[in-house]
């Protein structure tokens, strides 16, 4: 089987995380992990990325995270690949199969609802994975749900320490059919740093690749600390 962590960030790019991109392959090499997805919190979330600056300058800062996890990640034979954690209004989406030269195209998705978001990645060839839904914490303003604009859920986050947030969206995804996944929300190597993703019988080529594993039904969960 190859394991894969599908959600974490780095403190590049992410302000609440502490590890460098580099730091992290290496931590998700040593756990024996095929490869991971960068999904650092977008402009919208907790960003190093000033607002001032040009749209192209924030995009350059803002992938310095994925680029140099991926930089050690072909040095030491980790796959590395590229997602973006979408905020809106504290509820995260998980944005996946699209990349640097797609956000330098699109800064016009700032002004976007939610839902116009959703449907312009997708219309894109992107794919969004509602991270983490039922996560109940003061940070999170309101929850917010996209159930028809989703390619899935992630019914696991390997950070939750209350069990009932992930067995509400367990609940979610069932209610709407949805396909399934988890993710760890990883913030570093260390005390932030939870395990967790998937596994799949096959080596997987890309982040939409990865996707349509989960749509595929192809992606087997990792429950919290296993
Ligand atoms: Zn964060
Ligand atoms: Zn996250």
């Amino acid at each position: 089987m190859y394991k894969y962590e599908t959600h974490l960030h780095t403190s590049e790019t992410s302000a609440c995380a502490n590890s460098t991109g580099a730091e992290m392959a290496v931590k998700y090499k040593e756990a024996g992990y095929t490869g991971i997805i960068v999904t650092d919190h977008f402009f919208n979330g907790n960003t190093t990325v000033p607002r001032d600056l040009p749209w192209e300058e924030r995009v350059e800062l803002f992938c310095k995270g994925y680029e140099n996890a991926k930089a050690k990640g072909d040095e030491i034979g980790l796959d590395v690949y590229f997602g973006f954690e979408y905020t809106y209004h504290g509820s995260d989406f998980l944005v996946y199969g699209l990349d640097k030269q797609w956000l330098l195209d699109n800064e016009k998705i700032m002004g976007m609802t939610l839902y116009k978001f959703l449907d312009h990645v997708h219309a894109c060839g992107g794919r969004v994975i509602h991270a983490h839904p039922f996560r109940d914490y003061d940070y999170i303003p309101m929850m917010t749900f996209a159930p028809h604009r989703v390619d899935g859920v992630e019914i696991v986050n390997t950070s939750h320490a209350d069990p009932s947030f992930d067995e509400r969206a367990k609940m979610f995804a069932e209610w709407y059919n949805l396909p399934v996944t988890c993710g760890s929300d990883a913030h570093n190597t260390t005390n932030r740093w939870y395990g967790g993703g998937v596994l799949t019988e096959r080596k997987l080529t890309s982040a939409l690749d990865y996707v349509d594993a989960v749509i595929m039904g192809e992606a087997k969960i990792i429950e919290k600390n296993k």
